[in-house]
Formats: structure tokens, C-alpha cells, sequence
């Protein structure tokens, strides 16, 4: 992958014709994995990710809490999900990315229900071109959903870059390797709330604020889209 000369084309075009505020076709599936209690597969365009959620179930003592049920998230990517095989073995990057993603999810479920469990929930990066962890957050919610465990509200994310001075959403591989700025963040508009936000790069004060505003644009709508995918599972389940 080389770096192209220029992100942004005179009509104000990205290099796959998106606007900067325009995010990557969407699409949200549930109840996509019969073994597992709950599932989602998500996709921004070409970056595809699988989530699975087991328990709550009766925990191992060695992390059993008292007062609440433990999260656990493996994040991971399978090694058919790169252009060149990715090793399978869990590398340093998703050992911290499973941390930052299970505390983006804390805040969602009502974990004080089900003391002295866990609830696993695998996040499996089937195919991968940038917004991996945004993308694996908004499949995680909506798999936690499917499960059934009681939620506060749902998350979804997105990351936002600059790239040839303009703020853009949605970043794609190239655009995330090469782009100035890569900020993902995942927030529950219900709760008001942010609950993963990273920055790499260099943002102004007036550009960081514009890029929270177009993140919670693009995590609002996402999260509409989590709420009717969801409806629309229910109706299916009722025809049965
Ligand atoms: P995110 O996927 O959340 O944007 P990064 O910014 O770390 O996370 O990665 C950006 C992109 O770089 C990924 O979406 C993926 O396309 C690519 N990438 C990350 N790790 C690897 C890897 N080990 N091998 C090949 N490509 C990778």
C-alpha cells in the first residue's frame, strides 16, 4: 500500500468517492451464530467484524466478583483478515485493544444483575480496512443485545481522521495509515456518554471539537441502525 499524493480531490471527493462526513455503506446482522447465546455481524464497507457473547454464566472463582457479573472481550483478528496472513497468536495490539473495548462496553450493561459471573464476548475480525475496534465495539453492542443481558443502552463507534488538512469520518486503511489523525471513538448517545476515545495525531482545539460533533452524528445514526436491526430480528423470531 502506497501513500497517495492527495486524499481529497478537487470536487471535495475521497479516494472511494465518499464525502469527508460520509461514512461507509453499513450493514448490521444478529443472531448470525446459532452455538452462541448472542451474535452480530457488522460492517463499514470493507472491514467486516463477527461478535459473540456467552453467559452471564456461573464464573471461575478466580475472577468472580460479588456484586456484579465480570465482562470479559477477547478481541482478535483472524489471519485471513489482512492482505498478508496475520499470526494468529494474540499479538500486544489486541491484548490492549480487548481491554479498551471491554471498557467501552462496562458502562452498557447492567452487570450488577448477575453477581459472581462473567459474560464473554469474542470480537473476531473477519476482514479488515481500518475502524476495526469502532466497528467491533458497534458488533459487540448489538451481540450483547441479541443475547438478551440487560442493557442501559447500546454503543456504536467511529473514528475520525484528517487527511490533506480536512477532518474526515470513517477512516479506511490507507487513510488511517497516511492521514494525519486517527481519533476512534465509541459513545451510548442515550447515556450522554463516551466510553472509548483514543487520539493519534495532532488535532487544534476547534478541530477536536468539530470531530466530536461529527463522531456523534455518525455514532447516532449508527445506533438507529443497531435499534431497527434489531426490531426487525424480534418480527422475524415472531413470524416463526
Ligand atoms: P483500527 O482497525 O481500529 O483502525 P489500527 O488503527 O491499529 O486499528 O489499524 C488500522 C488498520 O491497519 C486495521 O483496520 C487493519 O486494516 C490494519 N492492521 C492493523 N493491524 C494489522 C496487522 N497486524 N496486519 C495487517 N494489517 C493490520
Amino acid at each position: 500500500m502506497t501513500r497517495p499524493q492527495r486524499f481529497i480531490d478537487d470536487e471535495g471527493k475521497r479516494l472511494d468517492g465518499r464525502k469527508p462526513d460520509e461514512i461507509r455503506p453499513v450493514k448490521m446482522q444478529v443472531g448470525v451464530l446459532s452455538n452462541a447465546d448472542g451474535s452480530a455481524l457488522v460492517e463499514y464497507g470493507l472491514t467486516k467484524v463477527l461478535a459473540a457473547v456467552y453467559g452471564p454464566k456461573e464464573s471461575q472463582k478466580s475472577i468472580s466478583l460479588p456484586d456484579r457479573a465480570s465482562l470479559r472481550v477477547r478481541y482478535h483478528m483472524a489471519p485471513f483478515s489482512t492482505e498478508e496472513r496475520k499470526n494468529p497468536a494474540p499479538s500486544r495490539r489486541e491484548v490492549e485493544l480487548s481491554k479498551v473495548l471491554r471498557e467501552s462496553l462496562e458502562p452498557i450493561v447492567i452487570t450488577d444483575y448477575f453477581p459472581r459471573t462473567s459474560i464473554d464476548i469474542f470480537i473476531e475480525v473477519l476482514q479488515s480496512d481500518g475502524g476495526t475496534r469502532t466497528v467491533g465495539a458497534t458488533a459487540a453492542s448489538l451481540a450483547l443485545a441479541d443475547a438478551g443481558i440487560p442493557m442501559k443502552a447500546l454503543v456504536a463507534g467511529v473514528a475520525i481522521g484528517k487527511v490533506d488538512n480536512v477532518l474526515i469520518v470513517d477512516l479506511n486503511e490507507v487513510e488511517d495509515m497516511y492521514g494525519d489523525a486517527d481519533m476512534p471513538i465509541v459513545a451510548a448517545p442515550d447515556l450522554g456518554q463516551i466510553t472509548l476515545y483514543q487520539l493519534n495525531g495532532v488535532l487544534s482545539k476547534e478541530e477536536f471539537h468539530n470531530a466530536i460533533d461529527m463522531a456523534m452524528k455518525v455514532i447516532n445514526k449508527l445506533v438507529d441502525i443497531e435499534k431497527e436491526t434489531l426490531r426487525n430480528s424480534y418480527k422475524e423470531a415472531g413470524e416463526e
